[in-house]
């Protein structure tokens, strides 16, 4: 039993119960080894490694020096909005600028998606693995998460029986995520319209996490439920944001697209909490789409990398002796199946991390045991390095 008296706590209930952010928690560790002067192999944050691209980081520094330093309005300026619009509407998908909310970072778009749409005591499907932080912001909402486990025998992939069975009269909310953020799965159009026609024909809203939108492999297509058809541009949330795209992370630009009515509430939750995102980032973004072929160079350049990378580390753990990974298709991640050794995901990554300086996201934090994520948005050199040690872990294991 604690010694701790939990009815003396100064915390509300919400922050007695909310987790720590594990892949944040791995990063800010591993970066802690590193700065201590520890070879410390990093696989734990989702960030790509480069620097982001010039023309957005000029573009940024000139709206500071032309003093773009006030409030704007708090959905977003007007041209970056218009331009999210009309690169939406590009792509087939009707939506006008009052459509789109620029909000602090992919995450505070999901997070203000559920906001919007879950009441306390409704349900939110979240098929698991799942990103880390959805469970969280349903528990903050006070909504019921309500997981689909799938394995990597399935590629992570939900069935429509299976979506239709966790569907209860309580459900407000399903929640996709494709490519997925941890297990680099994607989705096929065929199985994401199955997927929505289901949670349509139920009434459902759908929170559709599409940050991981452009990075895609092996010929995959880009895919946004929203387009599917008009009942879905009514009911689907799409998520997206300039982190992983341009390497954007620590600049916090989410974007959001819904009905009117669903963007209207979220821009008022955010006017009730963050305001506006940072003016000047603001500008840095809408570079992004003045300069559409710098833009589009930058991220092939960044493409070419984590594809070559993805092999690589596909190849290096499926060597390894009792680890058996998925090949995923987007993001970049890799999420491999250690079951057969026979320790808790989070024992294996905390000694692999004690005892070789290999820093993962245990598989736990994803609600998926006997996993582990392996992020390769890092240097060619880090991946060599790090499938060695696991390489030599793995053998200590099975000793
Ligand atoms: N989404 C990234 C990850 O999963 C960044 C960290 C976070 O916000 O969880 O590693």
């Amino acid at each position: 039993m604690s010694v701790f008296c939990t009815t003396q706590t100064a915390l509300s209930t919400w922050a007695q119960n909310i987790a720590p952010s594990p892949t944040l928690a791995v990063d800010a560790k591993a970066k802690a080894l590193k700065a201590a002067g520890k070879d410390v192999c990093g696989f734990g944050a989702g960030e790509p490694d480069f620097d982001t691209p010039a023309f957005i980081k000029e573009a940024c520094a000139q709206a500071l020096a032309n003093g773009q330093t006030k409030y704007t309005a708090t959905p977003g300026i007007p041209p970056l909005r218009a331009a999210i619009a009309a690169a939406y509407n590009a792509l087939g998908f009707a939506v006008a600028d009052s459509q789109v909310v620029v909000s602090s970072g992919g995450k505070m778009s999901c997070y203000l998606a559920i906001l919007a749409t879950v009441s306390p005591g409704d349900e939110v499907i979240i098929p698991a693995p799942y990103w880390v932080s959805y469970p969280e912001m349903v528990k903050l909402a006070g909504g019921q998460p309500h997981f689909i486990s799938t394995q990597d025998d399935v590629g992570f992939k939900v069935t429509p029986e299976q979506l239709r069975e966790a569907i209860t009269p309580k459900t407000r909310l399903l929640i996709l995520n494709s490519p997925s953020n941890p297990t680099g799965a994607v989705y096929s159009r065929a199985e994401l319209q199955a997927l929505v026609d289901v949670a349509l024909s139920a009434g459902l809203y759908i929170l559709s996490d599409e940050i991981y939108e452009r990075l895609l492999y092996d010929g995959q297509e880009s895919l946004h439920p929203a387009i599917f058809s008009t009942a879905a541009a009514g009911r689907v949330i799409t998520v997206s944001g300039f982190a992983k795209t341009y390497s954007m992370t620590g600049w916090r630009l989410g974007t959001l697209v819904a009905s009117r009515e669903i963007a209207s509430a979220v821009a008022d939750l955010q006017s009730q909490t963050t305001s506006n995102v940072t003016t000047f980032a603001q500008y840095g973004a809408l570079a992004v789409y003045q300069k559409p072929a710098e833009a589009e160079a930058a991220l092939a350049g960044m493409l070419a990398h984590f594809d070559r990378r993805r092999l690589r580390l596909l190849e290096g753990l499926n060597a390894i002796p009792g680890l058996r990974c998925f090949r995923s298709q987007g993001a970049f991640y890799l999420f491999p199946n250690i079951a057969s050794f026979g320790l808790s995901s989070a024992e294996f990554c905390a000694r692999l991390l004690e005892e070789e300086l290999v820093a993962a996201v245990p598989g736990s934090a994803f609600g998926a045991e006997g996993y582990l994520r392996l992020s390769y948005a890092t240097a060619d050199a880090t991946i060599e390095k790090g499938l060695e040690r696991l390489a030599r872990f793995c053998q200590k294991l099975r000793a």
